[in-house]
């Protein structure tokens, strides 16, 4: 038995369900959350571990379209912003990254025409039109552009950091370039992990009169001449809306919905492509070799990060005993092999911690994490959402319905775009994405 209907019913409970619900009550609509899990968060749940908060896998908020929204909405966003000095792992040797100019005077790893070439980026890089960089890859605009065949490698591994993707040659350059540009504006670590963000999107929702339910699987969508009606749970109830928007991945999305194959969702399914990498978190009692903060693979598709290291106002507070977390990542191609994955950051960690098993008080390694289930990709027939065109009031939203944004700004983005588009979305709340 239906009981309420509401404007808008929202499938996931993760940053992109969470952040539509906030707008969508912001203009003016009756809102619902359903979540299947326990807990809201989606894949930006915080674990503690003997007193030591785990993201799953290492997560930074930088300086783009999510984090200037969250500021917008209020959200305190305590953590701190981290000291840039960094080391490149190349030939099992850690040396000095260029990441400012005093770093790029001492580094080893670039010869001195490297140097100037870097220099000359590093001063034009800001200022850089990223949108006119949409249709050629990471791996073509740097063999075009860059001279220095270390340098090359050097910003292979810069922009597969900031993209989290081993497949530079779908990746376009521009959104990656982009990236980078609000990664030089300010990367956060959030104190007790990005946790701490779902809270506060939560409470804000909540205050907004946001109808929140845990533990609430969605099982169909239904819908009827072309239009939006219910949402069918698994657990026998059903919830009357006249907009849903799914935050859902791409395949879940398709299988909610009977008749998706006549839909948009059968291209979106099947032109994802998920980026995936193996994570090894350990909290440490000390550092053994506290030189080590940051650490980017040069010729391994690694990365190191102590998300306790300095930063500005203080480090960010990520254990309740000033326990040190230092985060390891694989980026991941098509072959993986856990095992062998877990050796390799382990042995990265031999490497900058000489003798670090002898400190660690909480350990978690996730050899298989999606980090978004899509991106914008040379290959895509087009970009997801934000309407579902074939069904009234059925929208997508979430990192997979990028539209150039990477990350936690393409579920933010989504999002907004998909509130954007609700009919009758109040004029004075209309959103700019
Ligand atoms: C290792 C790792 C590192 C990362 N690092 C960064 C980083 O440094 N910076 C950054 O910006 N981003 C980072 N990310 C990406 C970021 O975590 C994700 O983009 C973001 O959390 C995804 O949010 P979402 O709402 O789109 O999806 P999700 O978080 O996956 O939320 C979807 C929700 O839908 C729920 N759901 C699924 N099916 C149903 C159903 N049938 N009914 C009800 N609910 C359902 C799920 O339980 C889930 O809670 C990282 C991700 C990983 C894994």
């Amino acid at each position: 038995m239906t009981l309420t209907k509401y404007d808008v019913a929202i499938v996931g409970g993760g940053i992109a369900g969470l952040t539509a619900a906030i707008y969508a009550a912001k203009a003016g609509k009756k809102t619902i959350v359903l979540e299947q899990s326990k807990r809201l968060g989606g894949r930006a749940i915080t674990n503690k571990k003997q007193g030591v908060y785990f993201n799953l896998g290492g997560h930074a908020l930088y300086n783009g379209e999510a984090y200037k929204t969250f500021r917008e909405l209020g959200l305190k966003l305590e953590g701190s912003s981290p000291s840039v000095d960094a080391y490149g792992l190349w030939k099992n040797q850690l040396l000095t990254m260029p990441t400012n100019i005093s770093s790029l005077l001492q580094s080893p790893l670039l010869s001195w025409g490297g140097k100037l070439e870097f220099a000359k980026w590093f001063i034009k890089f800001g200022k850089m039109d990223t949108r006119v960089l949409g249709q050629i890859s990471i791996r073509d605009w740097i063999e075009t552009e860059i001279q220095d065949p270390m340098l090359r490698n050097l910003f292979y591994s810069l922009l597969r950091t900031t993209t989290y993707t081993a497949a530079l040659d779908l990746h376009p350059a521009g959104p990656a370039l982009k990236h980078m540009q609000h990664a030089l504006l300010g990367v956060f670590y959030l104190d007790k992990g990005w946790g701490s963000l779902v809270d506060e999107l939560y409470e804000h929702a909540v205050q907004l009169e946001v109808k929140v339910v845990t533990n609430c699987k969605a099982a169909l969508i239904e819908h009827h001449e072309q239009k939006v009606r219910s949402i069918l749970c698994a657990d026998g109830s059903k919830i009357d809306a006249t907009n849903v928007i799914l935050t859902t991945p791409p395949a879940i999305s398709y299988n909610l919905v009977p008749h998706a194959e006549h839909t948009a969702l059968d291209t979106w399914k099947k032109q994802a492509i998920a980026v995936t990498g193996a994570c090894l978190d350990v909290g440490l009692r000390q550092l053994p070799n506290p030189k080590h903060q940051f650490i980017y693979g040069v010729d391994q598709p690694i990365l190191y990060s102590n998300h306790s290291r300095a930063g500005k106002p203080r480090p960010a507070i990520l254990s309740d005993d000033e326990i040190q977390v230092v985060s390891l990542f694989k980026y991941l191609g098509p072959q993986t092999d856990p095992e062998q994955d877990e050796r390799e950051l382990e042995q990265v960690l031999d490497l900058a911690q000489p003798g670090w098993r002898n400190h660690v008080v909480a350990r978690q390694y996730l050899p298989k994490m999606t980090v978004v289930h899509d991106f914008p990709h040379l290959n895509r027939i087009e970009n997801p959402g934000p309407t579902v065109p074939e069904i009234e009031g059925l929208y997508v939203a979430g990192d997979w319905a990028s539209h150039g944004e990477l990350l936690v700004d393409a579920c933010v983005a989504s999002a907004k775009r998909a509130v954007s588009q609700l009919s009758n979305v109040r004029k004075d709340t209309e959103l700019c994405v």
